[in-house]
């Protein structure tokens, strides 16, 4: 289980903004390891490939941008801004505005070797809307973004990380951004402590 990994892209904003040792460091500190890191101009079909293709997934980004309407009072509709009231046709539109987004900028790509590493990274890094996420998380802490401004200025909301959701995105994901030759293996101080047997 000390053995789980995890993809983490650091997005071109937070490249941009020189978060890069900040983040690698609130990941390292917390005891998780880097055993492959990287960075890369993206291409748009690496990125298309990245996301998820399937209804349910680009339904719930249009769901997501439905329910901000609703929570932030926004005055314009749904129909008025995007043409449609399909939520399927709608997250079509935020998957097109995070591709544009992320192919913006150079990012750092990498896997994080841990114990639980899939759901510490997401605790780490805090929920997708920076506006409520947590103080002390990556997002709480350095994004204020929020996606009644995204979705009107038609926009991915900015929020510095991706990190995989669940072990099947985890595998596909280090699968897709990394050859096996590019994971190296080796032990931390930290991790020597850690899964010592009692007694030694
Ligand atoms: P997460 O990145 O936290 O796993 P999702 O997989 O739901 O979140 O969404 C992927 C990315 O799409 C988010 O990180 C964010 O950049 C962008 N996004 C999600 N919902 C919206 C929205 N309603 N408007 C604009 N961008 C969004």
């Amino acid at each position: 289980m000390e053995k789980e990994q995890t993809l983490v892209l650091i997005k071109p904003d937070g490249v941009k903004r020189g978060l890069v040792g900040e983040i690698i460091r609130r990941l390292e500190s917390r005891g998780l390891k880097i055993v492959a890191l990287s960075m890369e101009w993206p291409t748009k079909e690496q990125i298309d490939k990245h996301y998820p293709k399937t209804r349910k997934w680009i339904e719930g980004l249009g769901k997501n941008t439905a329910k901000s309407y609703k929570e932030f009072n926004i005055p314009s509709t749904l129909l008025e801004d995007y043409g449609t009231d399909n939520l399927h046709e709608i997250g079509k539109k935020v998957r097109e505005w995070l591709i544009e987004f992320i192919i913006s900028g150079p990012i750092v790509k990498m896997v994080v070797q841990g114990l639980h590493a899939i759901k510490m990274v997401r605790k780490i890094v805090g929920p997708t809307v920076p506006a409520f996420a947590e103080v002390g998380t990556i997002r709480g802490d350095f994004s204020i973004d929020s996606p009644d401004l995204a979705n009107i200025k038609r926009r991915a909301v900015h929020n510095l990380i991706h990190a995989s959701g669940n072990k099947e995105e985890a595998e596909y994901e280090i699968s897709h951004w990394f050859t096996k030759e590019e994971l190296n293996s080796y032990s931390t101080i930290h991790e020597q402590f850690m899964t010592q047997e009692r007694n030694q």
